[in-house]
């Protein structure tokens, strides 16, 4: 799986590790943000996943996240509006700790990833100590959002919060190392999809979105307001149009690496060798720094015309 990946809860897991079926009896196409996102960085690895359903290999990347995520959900579940002392939440990470996805790994990975999860939690709490504990009125608040007639957008809000006035506040956990801009938050799908999704579920809009990077700390909000929502049901109606119009392209990339079905794709050869993939990825990166050079060049020209040389 892609290391960014990441999922919520055994719900969230189950939906996109292929068990839930894709359409409903009405044959609306059920998509979650992950299965749009995966098709659309490559319909064959969502064939693969969703259609054909087969097995994904464990990943250290979800177990740890649905770990982190499950004691942040007792933590902000509990009716008592005090902080409970770290020992509590650490015995908790101990309790809900999932192994799964550690199967394949040396054991010494799983110890030093664990370890790595009371530091988070620590730094969680340490957070929470300073700021307060926050009202949440809803934690993996379980959704399914019609889209048109065809499609139903189906997920799960990490946490929502209230204002003492009762303005609603969306929050996303991540557990990625790589945090995001202001402006990639509010361009983000998912979190579009999860501001619909609360209208939905509470007949409002939430006041904001928010992803906490839980590992550096860092929590990237925005008002709703500078969401394109209009977008939103766009996006996935078109994503569900592609997906109804065939899910055989491949579409290699650098995160072919991490695709469970690398042996299985006629990209490649099925073991290791090169067919279309090196190629692929190969252009892919040149195309990249091509683009990169042809802005420096503009730069440079742009100045020596300043200068009045030659350009
Ligand atoms: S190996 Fe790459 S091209 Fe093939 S299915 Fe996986 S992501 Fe797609």
């Amino acid at each position: 799986m892609n290391p960014d990946d990441e999922s919520a809860d055994a719900e969230l897991r189950a939906l996109d590790d292929g068990r839930d079926p894709l359409s409903d009896a009405e044959g609306r196409l059920r998509l979650s943000f992950t299965r749009v996102d995966t098709f659309q960085r490559c319909p064959r690895q969502f064939r693969y996943q969703y259609v054909d359903r087969l097995p994904q290999r464990p990943a250290p990347a979800l177990s740890f996240g649905s770990s982190v995520h499950a004691v942040l959900e007792w933590l902000h579940d509990r009716k008592t509006p005090e902080l409970p002392p770290l020992d509590d939440v650490l015995t908790q990470l101990r309790d809900r700790w999932d192994p799964s996805g550690y199967a394949e790994v040396d054991a010494s990975v799983q110890r030093r990833e664990y370890e790595h999860a009371r530091q988070v939690l620590g730094a969680y709490h340490e957070r929470l100590t300073r700021e307060g504990l926050r009202n949440a009125v809803a934690t993996e608040a379980w959704f399914e959002l019609p889209i048109g007639d065809d499609v139903v957008v189906v997920g799960s809000i990490d946490r929502i919060d209230a204002d003492v006035d009762g303005g609603l506040h969306v929050v996303d956990y991540k557990t990625s190392r790589r945090t995001r801009t202001r402006a990639q938050v509010a361009a983000s799908l998912q979190l579009g999809i999860y501001a619909l999704a609360t209208r939905h579920l509470y007949g409002e809009l939430p006041r904001t979105v928010a992803l906490d990077f839980l590992l550096p700390g860092v929590v990237v909000r925005v008002d709703v307001a500078e969401i394109d929502l209009d977008a939103v049901p766009a996006a996935v109606t078109a994503a569900a149009a592609d997906i109804r119009a065939g899910v055989d392209d491949v579409r290699p990339s650098r995160l072919c690496d991490w695709c469970d079905y690398r042996d299985l794709c006629p990209a490649w050869d099925g073991d290791g060798e090169e067919v279309l993939g090196r190629a692929a990825i190969e252009a892919g990166r040149l195309r990249t720094r091509l683009r990169r050079e042809v802005r420096e060049l503009r730069v440079l020209e742009e100045r020596l015309r300043d200068l009045g040389g030659p350009t």
